[in-house]
């Protein structure tokens, strides 16, 4: 089976509970789950808060009033199909767009309108979508891009290299020469050697054969037990479910959805994923392969 997308790995209904709730693409719609970041604030404050955040590209609006909350240590994932408004909602936090209305805070502060390498040497540090690596550069030249202006912290490139053991021998090739799973592999590297508080991974899985996306995932418990905090933007939805400890799913720049991922059920993240009415998507026999809901979630 595959995830709604068709991409990816397998796709694996979370473990579920609640009863279903609303859905559709207005604020109205929008679902949320128990255990969500109001749940969460009980136990601390967010580092990264986003309020009502509004975005437009031209006439376009990319984003329309989008709100998260992030807590130390968490990995929060952003889903949404194509044109959702995921990277858009990512290069706004790193300060790659300025919003029209809302607001930005990191660490309490707001940073709406600070420069964006303001915000990346503040620990804000993006592994932008496509690995934007220097191709006639070599691996450890890459490496040394990203930590040029680091803050003091746990991540060097020789702790790279040990996460990551094939990058040390291969250190002087250049990435253009690496396969896209590599390369992705360097992208990564280079944004820790920053030391970044909280990391934006923008579509790991882009291009990548789903068993490099997982090996490409399985790093995550070693980079976060450093004490990082990490917002990815994931279409491969399997793989957000099975890495994240929250969700939002976006559609056409508006939340349909949010909560932790074992109190969505499928049903639920095909909804808000296709902006299909509830029911639809509990009889949607296609958009899963042929496979019936109860043969999903056994
Ligand atoms: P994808 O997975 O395809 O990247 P996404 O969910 O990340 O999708 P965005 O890239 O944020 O979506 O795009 C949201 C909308 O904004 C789309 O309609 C897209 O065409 C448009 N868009 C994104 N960037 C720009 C830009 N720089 N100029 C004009 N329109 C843009």
């Amino acid at each position: 089976m595959s995830s709604p997308k068709g991409r990816g790995g397998d796709w694996t209904p979370p473990l579920h509970a609640n009863p279903p709730q609303g859905r559709g693409t207005s604020d109205e719609g929008r679902s949320r789950l128990e255990g969500g970041p109001e749940a969460r604030s009980q136990q601390s404050e967010p580092l990264l808060e986003v309020r009502d955040l509004t975005v437009h590209h031209g006439q376009l609006r990319a984003l329309d009033r989008v709100s998260l909350r992030v807590f130390p240590g968490e990995v929060y994932a952003i889903i949404g199909a194509n044109g959702a408004g995921k990277s858009t909602l990512l290069r706004t936090i790193a300060g790659l767009h300025r919003p029209t209305d809302g607001a930005i805070l990191y660490d309490g502060k707001d940073m709406t309108k600070i420069r964006p390498e303001r915000r990346a040497t503040g620990g804000i540090v993006m592994v932008p979508e496509g690995r934007r690596l220097f191709g006639s550069l070599t691996v450890e030249e890459n490496l040394k891009v990203g930590a040029t202006y680091a803050r003091k912290g746990p991540w060097t490139i020789e702790r790279v290299y040990e996460i990551f053991a094939w990058m040390k021998d291969r250190r002087t090739q250049r990435t253009a020469q690496l396969s896209g799973g590599e390369q992705q592999a360097v992208a990564i590297g280079r944004a820790l050697v920053a030391n970044p508080r909280v990391l934006l991974l923008d579509e790991l899985s882009l291009g990548l054969a789903p068993v490099i996306v997982q090996r490409i995932y399985a790093m995550l418990p070693q980079i976060l037990s450093t004490g990082l905090t990490v917002l990815l933007v994931e279409q491969d939805v399997s793989q957000a479910l099975r890495v994240a400890s929250h969700i939002q799913c976006l559609l056409e720049g508006h939340t349909t959805l949010e909560g932790r991922p074992s109190e969505v059920t499928a049903e639920q993240v095909e909804a808000a994923y296709f902006g299909l009415s509830q029911a639809a998507a509990e009889g949607s026999e296609a958009l899963w392969h042929g496979s019936t809901p109860s043969s999903r979630a056994s």
